[in-house]
């Protein structure tokens, strides 16, 4: 049973060296457990703020302990009535082939309804974060003009196609013109830009979002913050959903904060953080929602498939690069 560890806390970026691999015997089931079976895992860029020994939403990742995160898992042993062997559930479990626990915090999961891997994306925590953004914190309506950065990811991909969904202008920026033309080709975006190669990061704003922005899905901070506030409507709504540039950078590292906020109180704007936990309700909802609209064909899903439990560390090291072209998952094993 192999189990990827923390071995030290990183300063600045994540390392390899991080990390450590070790090989144990499966655990057994006790009674009122269930042992699981690892089918895929999700690396997302909030386990880099547990990765730090600061108090936080979540609790740190302990030193010498495996790390954890989102996982569908098959039961391959049950001596707890609630699961049945050889069903689907997913979860926070560790990043191992196996695990027991008593099934807290774990929902069954149907195959049938998406692939086993869509609960860690769309239909998992990353879908119910744009769902929430926009309407619980962005209170988005039919026909609004909406801009996502970071759109092509696991969260900003859902983001611009729930807004599509309700017949708004969308655009969004993302780190490859590749990634851009994913966003306009595949996705239905109306427009989209490379903020790494655009000369003019606000005229490129202003340009991709001809009507104004009337609710801004902040997945990055920094400099498209900034460029983005100049373009806001009256009344819009930003919904603080990440700061990735922010999150492998020391404090004298980060990009300085918007020079413009002013323009936030002449145009009357709201501007919220929010974790999508929060928004239990609204969780459950998209759950149904997006199911809905898969089966129908309104949404697309593109993942990027890492193979391999020994390869978790650099795929998420990689996806806070970047490097990830879609949500990053990683394959563990096969059902
Ligand atoms: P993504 O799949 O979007 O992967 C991260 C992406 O961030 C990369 O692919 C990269 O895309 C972009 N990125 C990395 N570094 C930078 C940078 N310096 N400047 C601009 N873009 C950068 O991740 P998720 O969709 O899972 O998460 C997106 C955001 O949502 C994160 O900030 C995350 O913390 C946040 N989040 C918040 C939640 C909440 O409850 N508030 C819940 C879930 C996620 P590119 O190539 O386009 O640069």
């Amino acid at each position: 049973n192999t189990q990827i560890l923390l071995k030290s806390r990183p300063t600045g970026w994540v390392t390899p060296d991080n990390f450590e691999r070790t090989d144990a015997d499966i655990p057994a089931p006790a009674e009122g457990q269930i042992l699981l079976k690892t089918l895929y895992l999700s690396v997302d860029p909030y386990m880099r703020g547990r990765m730090n020994d600061v108090k936080s939403y979540v609790p740190p990742f302990q030193i010498g302990a495996p790390l954890q995160g989102g996982i569908v898992a098959k039961v391959e042993a049950s001596n707890n009535g609630k699961f049945a062997e050889g069903t689907y559930v997913s979860g926070m479990g560790d990043w191992a082939d196996y695990m027991v626990t008593d099934g807290s915090g774990f929902t069954p999961v149907d195959p049938d309804l998406a692939p086993l891997s869509y609960n860690l994306g769309i239909l998992g925590m990353p879908g119910m974060t744009a769902y929430v953004g926009l309407k619980g914190v962005g209170e988005l309506k039919d026909g609004e003009n909406v801009f996502v950065s970071a759109a092509s990811g696991a969260v900003g991909q859902v983001v611009g196609q729930i807004a599509k969904n309700m017949n708004c202008h969308v655009a969004g920026s993302a780190g490859s013109d590749d990634k851009v033309a994913f966003l306009k080709d595949e996705l239905g975006f109306d427009e989209a830009i490379n903020y790494k190669t655009t000369p003019n990061l606000f005229k490129a704003v202003r340009e991709a979002n001809p009507n104004g922005v009337d609710v801004y899905f902040e997945n990055v901070g920094g400099p498209i913050l900034e460029a983005t506030i100049n373009v806001l409507n009256f009344n819009a709504r930003v919904a603080l959903c990440g700061f990735i540039t922010d999150y492998n950078a020391t404090l004298e590292e980060m990009a300085p904060g918007p020079r413009n906020l002013v323009v936030l109180v002449g145009r009357s704007v709201k501007m919220q953080g929010f974790i999508v936990f929060n928004y239990p309700d609204l969780c459950k909802e998209w759950v149904g929602i997006g199911a809905q609209w898969l089966k129908e064909g309104k949404l697309k899903y593109r993942e990027s498939v890492a193979e391999g439990l020994g390869n978790a560390p650099q795929a998420f090291i990689d996806m806070l690069k970047g490097k990830n072209f879609g949500k990053q998952i990683v394959h563990v094993s096969d059902a």
